[in-house]
């Protein structure tokens, strides 16, 4: 399949819109990372997403809408507390997990009763989800396992001649997956910490927001995508978690500390090595992680020495993206 190179024009986004709506599957710019967008309806489409993916079905997707007023297409009910943050957080890297309407296929969900929504504040986004007319089941536009892409040239090294076509937009702002809340009972619960945090959500609803305990432990099991989901007993609430995830070809480690003495170790040895080290802050990590993991495989590096980030606010969404892409390998 050739894979089309569309510009972010009216001519793009409409031509974006049609692919879309005839089932097809096209990757856009989103505030957080590229999407890999079909008709979140269309159930033929989904697969299609997966098997460009290589993505295991049980691993939801994240369905993307134009209007606030859209949920209710999607949802069967959207509690009070709910309704806060969606006038508090979007549009914006905020995916607020409901229960679903019938009409979304389970393709969509992995087969859960509940559907993930997101309205991004990406322009360039919302406009596709409008041209296309109808919402957008969309996760990160890369092969499973690998890094989320931040960059169109990043989205065509693992997609090209795989997708019907790329918007060719712009870098994304966040740089990390938007938070996934579970909001199906009355304390809202953070499945994937991202870009808002726990604290930012409590501050809105004046109570506590509590953070799925998967998220404070290493898991005892990480799966490669690849092998599917054969494991039937480890069913957390976020599918996603289980998986091995954002993993360059390079080993990937954290240090706690100064990675001088284990930089120096390692090249004495012959092993191409590369520091990455954002001196705390925060937003720059999140920019540019996955953007760096990509170019040092780009340039060949065999190990990649991470320096660990203080886990607080963003710092421990960060760290999660971190602490994955490591498979959880930290030098203290
Ligand atoms: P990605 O599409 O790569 O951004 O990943 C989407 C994330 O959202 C995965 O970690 C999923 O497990 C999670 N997710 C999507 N839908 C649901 C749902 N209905 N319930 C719980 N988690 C979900
Ligand atoms: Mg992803």
């Amino acid at each position: 399949m050739k894979t089309l190179r569309l510009e972010i024009t009216e001519e793009g986004i409409s031509k974006a819109g049609e692919i879309i709506r005839k089932g097809g599957l096209v990757a856009f710019p989103t505030e957080t990372v590229y999407g890999l967008g079909a008709d979140a309806l269309n159930a033929d489409a989904v697969r299609a997403v997966y098997a460009a993916k290589g993505r295991p079905s049980d691993n939801p997707m994240i369905v993307h809408i134009a209007e606030v007023e859209d949920v209710y297409d999607l949802a069967t009910e959207v509690n009070e507390s709910t309704k806060k943050l969606m006038e508090a957080f979007w549009p914006g890297p905020v995916t607020f997990v409901l229960p679903k309407k019938s009409i979304v296929p389970d393709a969509t969900t992995g087969g859960l009763g509940t559907v993930a929504v997101r309205l991004p504040a990406s322009e360039t986004a919302r406009k596709v989800i409008a041209a296309s007319e109808r919402p957008i089941a969309a996760p990160s536009a890369n092969i499973s396992g690998k890094p989320s892409p931040t960059t169109a040239e990043d989205v065509l090294e693992d997609m090209d001649g795989r997708i019907d076509a790329v918007l060719m937009g712009e870098a994304c702002g966040v740089g990390i997956e938007s938070t996934v809340i579970d909001c199906t009972g009355e304390t809202p619960v953070i499945l994937r910490p991202g870009f808002v945090t726990a604290e930012m959500v409590s501050e809105i609803l004046g109570k506590e927001c509590a953070i799925d305990p998967h998220l404070l432990e290493k898991p005892s099991e990480i799966l490669d995508p690849a092998e599917g989901s054969a494991d039937a007993d480890f069913k957390p609430k976020s599918p996603g978690m289980k998986y091995k995830h954002y993993s360059p070809e390079a080993r990937v480690r954290i240090v706690e500390g100064d990675p001088a003495p284990y930089k120096k170790e390692a090249e004495e040895e012959g092993i191409r090595t590369a520091v990455l080290d954002y001196k705390g802050d925060t937003g720059e990590a999140a920019r540019r992680f996955f953007a760096d993991l990509r170019e040092l495989d780009r340039q060949g590096i065999e190990l990649i020495l991470v320096c660990a980030i203080e886990e607080k606010g963003l710092g421990f969404s960060i760290m999660n993206r971190m602490l994955k892409s490591a498979g959880y390998d930290v030098i203290n």
